[in-house]
């Protein structure tokens, strides 16, 4: 979807909200985000989000994906174990 292209439906009229960080919302803009707890710091992941004009799949994705390492940290994260894969105790 990030590639302009429905996962879906194949078809190319995907639109992106960006989410829009801190002050000047005006009508029709918003801010979606996601804080992260990980301890001493907390860490704001901002949501961009995508939907196709043709069928209304939609998909949320975070824009600053640099700061996606603080998930392992991340207190009420937990990674999920792949389908089929043991299941192991969460490391503390
Ligand atoms: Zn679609």
């Amino acid at each position: 979807m990030l590639d302009g292209v429905c996962p879906k439906c194949n078809s190319t009229q995907v639109y992106r909200g960006a989410s829009l960080e801190g002050e000047g919302l005006m009508a029709g803009t918003y801010t979606s985000l996601v804080e992260i707890n990980a301890g001493k710091t907390v860490l704001v992941l901002w949501v961009d989000t995508f939907i196709c004009g043709a069928c209304g799949y939609l998909e949320m994705h975070i824009a600053n994906r640099k700061d996606l390492n603080v998930l392992p940290q991340a207190i009420g994260w937990d990674k999920i174990a792949p389908l089929g894969l043991p299941q192991r105790e969460p490391e503390r």
